[in-house]
């Protein structure tokens, strides 16, 4: 059959596809309010691919009255155009991913219809670019309502005029109501981005983290230092080499390069499925050692690198003190000083309720796993026992029951869900199965609060569907008459 030969053409058929499969149309939620004023049935917090994902997923539902917030401007949602800093996706080009298996709606048929079959045969990897395109192609078109340039800040219990548990969010545009809301707010979502305190400590004209705006042409002539040999580190002292840098060194703690992709061998369904319905030795037995292992850099990271003669990397080389003489910094490792002129941190995310603005009510009582789970010693993790421990429906537990219960309404879509259900919204690969997972949590919780009112509806239900003619019905005894 012929592809679609423009996006045009494209989007009609996705509308097409979505109509064909809108059963059932009818909705199901009555409006809600709020001191007399109408309430959102779900707040989405984060307008990146997850937040968009689970949209999607709601409105299949008809979970329509939604709506999504992102404090960056259009377009500069996610990493994509803004702190990521590889020339492309390290997901396998032909992922399904929000689309949730719409073909009309995946990457492949988008890229297809706006550049040809052709280019997309020829194309190795998904530029990052070109992604964050179709999000915003794929949003438009699946009608997702999203505000931009609005803030979320705190969580907070309310009550809707029927009696029903809600939330109040405060935003930079005052304050919305919601029966539910999702935080799809990114990779630092449950936490913040993180550095060794003896790194942080450093001024911060000599230091940066990866996802920090970095002024890369200011490096022109200096001697870079990178910490971490993940995609992230690699693809900083890249940009550091292409601008000019006199010399790169990344340094990783590791004896061996990582060279491994794990989340590749778990890309199958029984594991992205089913693996949040185990017991937890096993979610954790699974879990710690893939994050153990940590994401390795592919091979277009290494070869970007590796075309540039004064790129060093040095493994088996921590940095375990720094201090600035004579303005360079100075780094203490197992086999030497090194000096350099300013130091990129690739490393990573820290689990942390309580740097979340978004959690400033509740952090102190969300269930993290090392609250629920003991590992044998030799599984043992600290890093990860800070993750949160979520319910079936990826929603906060709480650490003491009964002291914000209102937590059970905050859903979890992103990297923080990682040590209960394993990859999930974050990774493209994941996002078939567990869109459509969190919006089932979600659903769920709403026709559990549902459940009194629909059953007295149904009582209540007398739409006919068939008119029987009352002379042509024998009863007994009327009959024999
Ligand atoms: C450099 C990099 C490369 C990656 N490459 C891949 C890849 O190739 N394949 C793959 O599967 N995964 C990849 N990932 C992992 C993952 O897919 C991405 O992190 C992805 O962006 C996660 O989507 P998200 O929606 O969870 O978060 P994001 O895309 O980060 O979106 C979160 C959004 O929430 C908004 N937000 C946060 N807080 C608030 C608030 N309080 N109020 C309003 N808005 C808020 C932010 O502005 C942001 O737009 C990569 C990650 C990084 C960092």
């Amino acid at each position: 059959m012929p592809a679609p030969r423009t996006l045009a053409e494209l989007e009609a058929d996705a509308l097409r596809d979505l109509e064909l499969t809108a059963h059932p149309r009818e909705p199901w939620l009555p409006p809600q309010r709020i001191g007399g004023a109408p309430i959102l049935d779900v707040l989405i917090i984060g307008a990146g691919q997850c937040g968009l994902a689970v949209a999607h997923a709601l409105k299949r539902d008809r979970v329509d009255n939604l709506l999504v917030l992102d404090r960056a401007a259009h377009g500069r949602e996610g990493p994509w155009t803004t702190y990521g800093r590889m020339r492309a996706l390290r997901s396998l080009k032909d992922q399904t991913g929000p689309d949730l298996r719409f073909p009309s709606l995946t990457y492949q048929a988008w890229h297809e219809a706006a550049f040809g079959r052709e280019d997309w045969e020829r194309m190795r990897w998904i530029p990052k670019e070109l992604w964050n395109d179709y999000l915003l192609w794929f949003r438009r078109v699946t009608r997702i309502p999203v505000r931009n340039q609005v803030e979320a800040g705190a969580i907070s219990p309310a009550r809707t005029d029927a009696g029903l548990p809600a939330l109040r969010v405060e935003t930079s545009e005052g304050p919305m109501f919601a029966r539910k809301v999702v935080l799809a707010t990114g990779q630092e979502g449950v936490g913040h981005w993180w550095m060794p305190e003896h790194l942080a400590a450093l001024p911060a004209a000599f230091r940066a983290h990866t996802a920090d705006d970095i002024d890369f042409r200011a490096l022109r002539g200096k001697v870079v230092a990178v910490l971490g040999a993940g995609a992230s580190a690699m693809d900083n002292a890249a940009v550091a080499l292409e601008e000019g840098a006199a010399e790169v060194h990344l340094f990783c703690r590791r004896a061996e390069p990582m060279v491994v992709q794990p989340y590749r061998w778990l890309t199958f369904a029984g594991f992205l499925r089913h693996l949040g319905e185990m017991p937890d030795e096993w979610r954790w037995r699974f879990m710690s050692y893939i994050l153990g292992l940590r994401e390795g850099f592919a091979q277009d990271h290494y070869d970007r690198v590796m075309k540039h003669a004064n790129f060093t990397m040095h493994v088996g080389r921590p940095w375990e003190s720094a201090r600035i003489e004579q303005g360079r910094v100075v780094l203490g490792t197992p086999s030497g000083e090194f000096r350099a002129d300013y130091l990129i941190l690739g490393t990573g995310v820290r689990m942390d309720p309580a740097a979340r603005p978004e959690l400033a009510h509740c952090a102190h009582n969300i269930a993290q796993w090392r609250d629920r789970y003991t590992p044998p010693p030799e599984e043992a993790n600290p890093r990860l026992g800070l993750f949160p421990y979520l319910d079936q429906n990826s929603a906060f537990t709480e650490k003491r029951p009964g002291e914000t219960p209102w937590i059970a309404d905050i859903h979890l879509f992103g990297i923080g869900t990682t040590m209960s259900f394993g990859p999930s919204g974050s990774s493209i690969n994941a996002m078939a199965i567990s869109a459509p997972r969190l919006a089932a949590g979600v659903t769920r919780g709403l026709f559990a609060q549902e459940m009194p009112r629909l059953y007295a509806e149904l009582r209540a239900y007398d739409m006919k569907q068939v008119e029987i003619d009352p002379a042509r019905l024998a009863r007994p005894g009327l009959a024999a008459e």
